[in-house]
């Protein structure tokens, strides 16, 4: 048996004609999935009866369950949604006036090591498919913002407006490791047949795996940040472990890589977790200029997210300030992220599913 959400529109094109159908099925089908909602193939009316029972015979399509739902007092939902027995990610939506955010995990917990995130002292146990990271837009758009209750039975509309506006590859996982299944459900967020959303609309955000970078390059060009988090290797090795193997010269030049040859493609963006002490130096705020100033690169500072596992503190808002003065003089656009979430573990760096661990916290909120 398959399962529909793993496949963009051309593994569902060749689904469809192994089975003996014509690959136009497939736009028919993401259709119905991805911009009605629906997963019931008795719904899908323009599908024949007779290859409506020939898919529920190979085919079927799993949506995680969502087993809690926290509201913080800004607005920012998150979700912890169960994978399988073992294994629950959470999800992330900000709702601002213009826009809807929505963070979304690649990985159960994480295998690279980055000493003041939360997912990172969690460990790594595995990959999600293409499957589990688009179901998290799904269950956005389809199910969790507009409030309904995912038991409900649902009844399609044609909806005017897209809940979602904007998604950030920033929750729970290393998304570059995860490369296949993230840059199918990435084609699938794009798919007009889909969500239609812009490249520029989509954020992946990567410690900086640079042979993913370039393969990125040609397979899926969306926005792209980096976390740097440091302006020097000895700093950076400390604290993205990973860039004992990436260091910052080849990560710099495969940056500038990605962006060669594409006017439309902006800028980079570089995030800069602001950590007390550690990386917040004036110094080193000219060392960061330096290194980025020949990149059309957008600087995000973002206020260290304190957690109970780790002993750093965030920078005062002084430090922050000046740092960030710096690097507005240097010529960099810099901008401070706002904290949203704080309250409820859902800010940046908080992501952990710890919930999964303490059963008797499980409830179903929807
Ligand atoms: N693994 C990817 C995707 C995670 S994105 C990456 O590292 O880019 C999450 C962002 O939040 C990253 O920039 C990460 O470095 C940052 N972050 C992690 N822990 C944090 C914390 N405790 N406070 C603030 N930001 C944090």
């Amino acid at each position: 048996m398959i399962n529909l959400l793993d496949m963009d529109q051309t593994a569902l094109s060749e689904f469809f004609a192994e089975i003996g159908e014509k690959p136009f099925r497939a736009t028919q089908v993401m259709k119905w999935i991805h911009q009605l909602g629906v997963l019931d193939f008795d719904m899908m009316s323009n599908l024949s009866k007779a290859l409506r029972q020939k898919l529920k015979a190979v085919a079927y399509i799993s949506i995680p369950k969502v087993i809690l739902h926290q509201l913080s007092e800004d607005g920012t939902h998150k979700w912890l949604l169960q994978l399988d027995e073992q294994n629950s990610v959470e999800m992330v939506l900000i709702p601002e006036e213009e826009r809807h955010t929505l963070c979304i995990s690649s990985q159960v917990g994480c295998a690279l090591d980055c000493q003041f995130c939360a997912t990172a002292k969690q460990g790594f146990n595995r990959n999600l498919t293409t499957g589990e990271i688009i179901a998290q837009l799904w269950l956005a758009e389809h199910v969790l913002f507009s409030g309904m209750n995912q038991d409900e039975e649902f009844i399609p509309v044609a909806k005017k407006q897209r809940t979602i506006t904007n998604v950030v590859m920033m929750g729970m996982g290393e998304p570059l490791t995860n490369f296949n299944n993230v840059i199918k459900a990435m084609r699938i967020m794009l798919d007009d047949f889909a969500y239609g959303l812009s490249w520029r609309r989509i954020t992946l955000s990567t410690v900086g795996i640079i042979p993913a970078i370039n393969r990125l390059k040609t397979e899926c060009p969306v926005s792209f940040a980096i976390s740097l988090h440091a302006p020097n290797d000895d700093l950076r090795n400390k604290l993205v472990p990973i860039n004992k193997k990436y260091p910052i010269k080849p990560l710099i030049a495969a940056c500038h890589d990605y962006i060669k040859g594409e006017q439309h493609r902006r800028h980079i963006t570089f995030e800069y977790v602001m950590l007390k002490g550690v990386n917040d130096d004036p110094n080193q705020a000219k060392q960061l200029v330096k290194l980025l100033r020949n990149l059309p690169a957008k600087i995000n500072l973002i206020p260290f997210n304190q957690f109970s596992q780790s002993d750093y503190q965030c920078s005062s808002q002084d430090k922050i300030d000046q740092f960030r003065n710096i690097l507005l003089q240097g010529g960099l656009v810099t901008v401070t992220r706002k904290t949203r979430g704080n309250d409820i573990d859902a800010a940046c760096g908080q992501l952990a599913g710890k919930v999964l661990n303490k059963k008797k916290n499980l409830t179903n909120t929807l």
